[in-house]
């Protein structure tokens, strides 16, 4: 079971506000499922609206995968541009870049509006190909930034590797509109912001049932009961048996995290870039340098995504050897921490949100890119419940489908084997 103490950024936090387990009997106008980045947002953003909300985390607020990520900000989403312009159409694919781009400006925004300290934004993203292709770039970055409104600049690979010095590297697409951040201490300090505009919050009170009411839904916990008009859900990897068809539309995939030891000097001889850099490969190595605390620079790296929920038990000797196989001028690089964390995908590696029955929506499978989907998730369902606008219908097209249960993870195992397979033939 997770907790946020088994990451680095949980030994970054010195104390943390702890929230009361729901107990008795409490009516709200609506009860947010969940305390991640998703539930956070919307409850606040109810609040903001005026509206009373009871916020119910099963464990501890950001204890899934909003407290245990990479820390990117970036705008897009889990499924690439492309493919959703072939689903939705290309002008309602620019809507919804425009709504991501608009999640993006959402956190940079909390982080300066409610003065949140150490969460320390860096600004700059670049995703960096293994193998020699620099039409497919340059057009990435002009299809980017003109069809799609997300401005996007090409770096060749002489730029590249003046930055990241790996030979391994070629071609690579910068975006000045992303940063990284730590993601623990961005969600810590929206939930007190959140309590502070009234929302309730509880901890440790897992939603166990949720039935139909004359006025809503009433909602139990193991030791209380809670009216509302409306519910949304937003339990994603980590939701439990409780509302099962939307359970049965989420696929858990699993990545993984370590963070090094601080370097005696900054490595400056094998990246000297300070924002967040990924590859382009289909299940890729993400990675960055955390600011300086004081004790030198860390590197944090993530990647080896799978269906296989269990951390691998060499997670830390396999991730060495990724790092040395890419900068073997690092050596093998001390590591310190090693995490696991849990993202829902659905089917179509898009959010699913909407209102699936009268007063029951979901906000939920923001998969390997959550961190702009989630605040752009959190804004469209508030503003719809309160009548403001129905940018909600531009998600419209993905609905929840079946998740497909253990012969769907057996496939998606498939094809990212098949994929990574892929990658290494690009690569020669
Ligand atoms: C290792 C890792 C690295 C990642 N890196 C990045 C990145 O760099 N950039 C990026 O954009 N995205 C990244 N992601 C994805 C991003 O973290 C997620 O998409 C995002 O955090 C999802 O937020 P959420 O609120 O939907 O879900 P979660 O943060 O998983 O929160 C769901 C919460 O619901 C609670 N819950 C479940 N069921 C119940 C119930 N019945 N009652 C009460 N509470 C319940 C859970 O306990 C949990 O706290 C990464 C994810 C992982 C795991």
């Amino acid at each position: 079971m997770n907790t946020q103490s088994d990451t680095w950024y949980a030994a970054t936090v010195a104390a943390r506000t702890v929230y009361p387990a729901f107990a008795g009997r409490a009516e709200f106008d609506v009860v947010v499922v969940g305390g991640g980045f998703a539930g956070l947002t919307i409850a606040l953003e109810l609040a903001r609206r005026g509206k009373s909300v009871g916020l119910f985390e099963a464990r501890e607020i950001a204890c899934g995968a909003s407290g245990r990520n990479g820390g990117f900000v970036s705008a897009g989403f889990a499924e690439s541009i492309e493919k959703i312009a072939a689903r939705v159409g290309p002008e309602n694919a620019r809507s919804l870049m425009g709504l991501s781009l608009e999640g993006v400006e959402y956190v940079r925004s909390a982080i300066a509006e409610y003065g949140m300290k150490g969460v320390d934004p860096v600004p700059g993203g670049l995703d960096v190909q293994r193998f020699d292709d620099a039409p497919a770039m340059q057009q990435r970055v002009e299809r980017s930034t003109e069809q799609f409104g997300r401005p996007l600049e090409y770096w060749d690979t002489g730029q590249v590797r003046e930055k990241l010095k790996s030979e391994r590297y070629f071609q690579g697409v910068y975006d000045a509109d992303a940063f990284h951040i730590n993601p623990l201490k961005y969600a810590l300090q929206l939930a007190e912001v959140t309590e502070k505009k009234g929302v309730s919050i509880f901890e440790n009170s897992q939603v166990v049932s949720a039935q139909n009411h004359a006025a809503g839904f009433e909602i139990t916990t193991s030791r209380g009961t809670a009216r509302a008009g409306q519910i949304v859900v937003t339990g994603s990897a980590y939701l439990g048996r409780t509302f099962p068809a939307v359970r049965r539309a989420i696929l858990p995939v699993a990545t993984h995290v370590v963070v090094s030891a601080p370097f005696a000097q900054t490595p400056d001889d094998a990246i000297s870039f300070a924002g967040a850099v990924s590859d382009t490969r289909r299940a890729g190595d993400y990675y960055r340098l955390l600011p300086d605390s004081g004790s030198g620079r860390r590197l944090l790296w993530g990647g080896k995504i799978t269906t296989r929920t269990a951390p691998p038990h060499n997670l830390i000797a396999t991730t060495q050897a990724d790092i040395a196989n890419i900068y073997p001028q690092l050596g093998r690089v001390p590591l310190e921490h090693a995490w696991s964390g849990l993202m829902g995908y659905a089917v179509h590696k898009m959010p699913l949100i909407g209102e699936i029955r009268p007063g029951l929506w979901v906000c939920t499978a923001f998969g390997g890119h959550g961190l702009n989907t989630t605040a752009m998730g959190g804004l469209v369902v508030a503003r719809a419940i309160c009548g403001e606008d129905d940018q909600v219908k531009l998600l419209a097209p993905y609905h929840r489908q079946w998740g497909g249960g253990i012969f769907a993870r057996m496939l998606v195992q498939g094809a990212y084997w098949f994929m990574q397979a892929r990658d290494r033939r690009d690569e020669n």
